[in-house]
Formats: C-alpha cells, sequence, structure tokens
C-alpha cells in the first residue's frame, strides 16, 4: 500500500473524471489464499493474461472534474484501437477475469490485436484487485517499473481498470501520472472509447470512475482463458457488509441481470464452442431480489438447463444465510448438468468472530445449510474461505475453525491470514494478533485440509468419473479435465478427447488432484 502522506505529496495531473461518489473501497477471499487445489489458476489466453469519491464539480485540490469525459469530449470519431497491440494483465478473482475477457472482447471487436509479450503492446491495462494489500502492491510495483517505459515510447499507453481504479482512481492518477487511462469497475463498457480518447491526444491521466446505476454485464462474445469452460457474471456488486470485505465499496450495490440476458448470452457462449458456464455473483443466492419480478438462481438454472449444447452448469458464491432449501432440490432435479459443488465460505467456526464480520449467521446455520444440501445431493461437495486472525480472535475461537473444517469435511479450501483494507468496518477494530500466530493458524488449516482433501481423494480410486476434458496437462503427454465436484485430473488421452466429456477411471489422487485413466 503507499503511505497515506503520499496522497498528498504529488501535484495532481489534469483529471477528467467521471463522478458520483466512490469513496473507499473483496471479490472472495479465495483470491487470495493459498489454495488446497488449483481452482483459480493464471489465466493465459493470447495477451490475456493473469497473475494471481468524488464530488461532481471540483476537487480540493485543483483537479478538473467534470460528470462524464465521454460527453465533454464527444464521441469517438476514428478507430484508433483497430489495429492495436494490447497486453492485458488480470489480478485477482473470477469475477475480475470475467471483466478482463469482456473488456478483451470488446477490444476485440474493434480490431484490437492481443500479444502475448507486455513488451509488444502498445497498450498495456491491468485488470486490478484490492481485497488484499499484496495484490495492490503488486500493481503499484509495476506502475513504477513502467514510468521508465513511458518515458522510452512516448505512444505507450498505460490502462488500470478494475476494483484498485475505482477505489484508488485518484491517488493513483495523483501519484503515477504517466498512467493514460483509469476506469472503475462500472464504466469498463467505456473501455474502448476511453482508449480512442486516449489515443486521439485527450489529456491523461483520463479517469472515469462513475458508478452507473445501469450496469453493463457484456453483450459481445468475451475472449476466455478456456474454449470449453466460461464465466458468466450474473449479478455485480454486493448489499452485504461484511466487516473486513472492500467489495462493497469497490464494486457497489448488487445488481442482477435478467434471465433474458442470461440466457441469451449462455446461448452465445454455447454457439462458441462452450460446454460449461461458471456463474459469478458475490452471493450468488441472492441473484435477482432486486429484480423484484420473483426471478431467482432456481429459476435461472431451469431457464438455462434446456440449452442444447450446454453440458454443464456452476455458480459461485454461496451465502451461508441466503442459501435456500429450493435451490438443492433444483440441483439434485437437473443434475445431468447442475454439478454438485458449493462453494460457502465459512470465513470462522466461532458465533463470536462471525458476529464480529457481521456475516449474519451462525455455525449451527451454516451446518443447517450442509446437511440439507447433502439430503437433497448425497453427490455434493463444499469449498470453503476462511479467514483466521481476525481481530481479537482466541485460541478458543480459531479451534471452532478447525472443528467446523472437520465436521464438515470440505473438498477444498481457501486459507487467508487476516489483514486490515483500507476504508473497511474492520479498520476501527484493532488487528491485535500477531502474525506470528495468523501464521501458525494459516498453516494449521491448510494442513488440516490438506490431509481432509487427501483422504477424500484416495476414497474416489477405482471411481469412473465423469470428466470434461479441458486441456492438455502440464504433466507432459497428458490431458486435464475436471470432476462433476470440480476437481482436476490428469490422464492420457489425444487431442481429440480435448472439448469432449470422458468416463475416467480413477487410478491415484494427491490433495489437490486426481489421476486417471480412459475407459
Ligand atoms: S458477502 Fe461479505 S465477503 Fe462476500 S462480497 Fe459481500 S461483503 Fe464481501
Amino acid at each position: 500500500m503507499l503511505d497515506p502522506a503520499s496522497r498528498t505529496a504529488q501535484p495532481i495531473p489534469n483529471i477528467v473524471q467521471l463522478a458520483q461518489g466512490t469513496a473507499l473501497a473483496h471479490a472472495h477471499d479465495h483470491d487470495h489464499a493459498h489454495s488446497t487445489t488449483g481452482v483459480s489458476g493464471p489465466l493465459s489466453t493470447r495477451g490475456v493474461e493473469s497473475a494471481d469519491h468524488n464530488p461532481d464539480l471540483c476537487g480540493d485540490d485543483g483537479a478538473v472534474f467534470t460528470k462524464n469525459p465521454l460527453e465533454q469530449l464527444g464521441r469517438a470519431s476514428h478507430p484508433l484501437v483497430a489495429g492495436t497491440k494490447v497486453h492485458l494483465l488480470t489480478f485477482g478473482c473470477q469475477m475480475n477475469k470475467y471483466d478482463s475477457a469482456m473488456v478483451a472482447g470488446l477490444l476485440d471487436e474493434k480490431g484490437a490485436a492481443f500479444v502475448e509479450d507486455p513488451e509488444q503492446a502498445q497498450v498495456l491495462i491491468m485488470n486490478t484487485c484490492s481485497v488484499r494489500g499484496h495484490a495492490e502492491d503488486r500493481v503499484y510495483n509495476r506502475l513504477h517499473v513502467l514510468k521508465e517505459r513511458k518515458r522510452r515510447e512516448p505512444g505507450f499507453v498505460l490502462a488500470v481498470m478494475g476494483c484498485m481504479a475505482q477505489k484508488e482512481g485518484e491517488l493513483i492518477a495523483k501519484k503515477f501520472p504517466w498512467v493514460d487511462l483509469i476506469v472503475g469497475t462500472r464504466m469498463l463498457d467505456e473501455f474502448p472509447r476511453l482508449l480512442e480518447r486516449v489515443r486521439e491526444g485527450a489529456r491523461t491521466p483520463l479517469l472515469a470512475i462513475e458508478q452507473k446505476p445501469d450496469v453493463y454485464f457484456g453483450e459481445t462474445v468475451a475472449r476466455r482463458e478456456n474454449k470449453y469452460t466460461a464465466y458468466l457474471t450474473i449479478t455485480r456488486g454486493c448489499n452485504k457488509r461484511c466487516t473486513y470485505c472492500v467489495v462493497p465499496y469497490t464494486r457497489g450495490p448488487e445488481v442482477s441481470r435478467a434471465i433474458d440476458d442470461v440466457v441469451a448470452e449462455a446461448r452465445r457462449l454455447v454457439a462458441d464452442g462452450v460446454m460449461e458456464i461458471m456463474l459469478l455473483g458475490q452471493t450468488i443466492d441472492t441473484y435477482g431480489y432486486d429484480l423484484k419480478n420473483d426471478t431467482n438462481l432456481s429459476k435461472l438454472l431451469r431457464a438455462l438447463h434446456p440449452l442444447e449444447g450446454l453440458k454443464r452448469i456452476r455458480f459461485i458464491t454461496s451465502h451461508p444465510e441466503e442459501c435456500r432449501e429450493d435451490l438443492f432440490t433444483t440441483m439434485a432435479e437437473l443434475g445431468d448438468k447442475v454439478m454438485p459443488f458449493i462453494h460457502m465460505p465459512p470465513q470462522s467456526g466461532s458465533d463470536r468472530m462471525l458476529r464480529r464480520m457481521k456475516r449474519g449467521y451462525k455455525r449451527q446455520r451454516y451446518m443447517e445449510v450442509v446437511r440439507a444440501a447433502r439430503k437433497a445431493c448425497p453427490e455434493v461437495e463444499f469449498c470453503g474461505d476462511w479467514i483466521v486472525g481476525f481481530c481479537s480472535e482466541t485460541d478458543e475461537d480459531f479451534e471452532q475453525s478447525v472443528s467446523l473444517m472437520e465436521e464438515v469435511r470440505f473438498q477444498n479450501s481457501y486459507v487467508f491470514k487476516y489483514s486490515v483494507r483500507e476504508g473497511t468496518p474492520a479498520q476501527k477494530l484493532d488487528d491485535d494478533i500477531p502474525e506470528s500466530v495468523k501464521k501458525e493458524r494459516h498453516a494449521r488449516l491448510l494442513g488440516l485440509q490438506e490431509q481432509i482433501s487427501l483422504e477424500k481423494n484416495l476414497a474416489r480410486v477405482g471411481n469412473i468419473e465423469e470428466v470434461l476434458v479441458e486441456s492438455p496437462s502440464k504433466v507432459e503427454g497428458k490431458l486435464s479435465g475436471r470432476t462433476r465436484t470440480h476437481l482436476m485430473v490428469h490422464f492420457s488421452g489425444g487431442a481429440e478427447h480435448i472439448g469432449t466429456l470422458q468416463n475416467v477411471k480413477i487410478t491415484g489422487a494427491t490433495p489437490l488432484s486426481l489421476q486417471g485413466e480412459l475407459v
């Protein structure tokens, strides 16, 4: 993180800004966890890479603010994006990967050429994450390094988009005036137009961080990391206020996408070769509540299920307070396509900690949801996110997390050491757990999950599992795919198997993955 003092140390550049208050600044915690699975790995499509508040008028330090730079500057008149070499680097969660794919799709439509090597790029875009300080620091470090390149190549365009742009946009503009374009989470659909403005010579940094009420979900075929699987965002933002979390401040209130729109995008994806869709939402169970027309996740699953060519549907992230039994009934009924996997973060097993985190449920509720899901769909597996070392967490509180992990026996978990995020309610609490204790608890919970994962995976040896074959494996000569419960399987096969569903006999297991052979 930048030193707060640096906020005023730099002269402000000319800033044109979309206004309307955003003051502060989590896709879900799994974004930064030390995972016991490879669920969130690096995204690498050609040139699309993943690394793992304002008043309306005048700023207090001389910045020029306008409501909307596009209104002020007029529409772009030249197709300055066509042929431009672009490299897009993504930090953070699946939601960010989706946003990157969406922006890449929009630029693709305008004729941009994506390049693998950032050095070859005329436009370098960083899609940023604010969930943890580490992710922010990595972006700030890169911005420092890129100053020299900007000096060498004046025509090189540097853009920052996503959560950090939303939360820290003004600061980035002041501290890194060599950044050309800063685009917040609800202005991403304007990216190509804004880029055109920059390439036409608009004064930079161009800051676009308005929290527009009309949320764009994407109407183009996104550039994806995998030909056969795709993310599809169905809600943006979050209405919860978990005390440690920045998402409500970086992504705004929850907005759902109409069922027809979701189905239409799913159709486009399937027509483009997609077999598996992962529906994304911060609290996926509240999908449709804001539409006020009885839309809900179960109805959406029923609407997607008949799509020919669509083989698998998944959804993340579930919230223990919001998960309803009808969802499990629907999952059981549509079990040929709706996959039996629920990512539902407990965060802690201690009621006292859950209260301090303002999670809105108790441990007993979490277990009721797990039991109800397992009763309706015996095949279902759970993934958990955990925070260790949250403010005032005692040994006894931590042991409650250990015992919840043992009781549920998650397929896999993401475990995080708590660190305060600026602007969150928990900033007012005392971050009083020593780093050494956080490390110890982190290692212990991860170790326990590793042991449980290995035991569960070994129990699958001898099973025949349905696997969607996604790509060649990192293990030479092998293929990789995922089981119905999203476990990675490596097995021998030919290129003709990629993009098909295959039955694989499980022959071996590690905590992270399975090995098998085609049957
Ligand atoms: S439910 Fe809580 S942790 Fe998840 S995005 Fe919303 S505020 Fe953040």
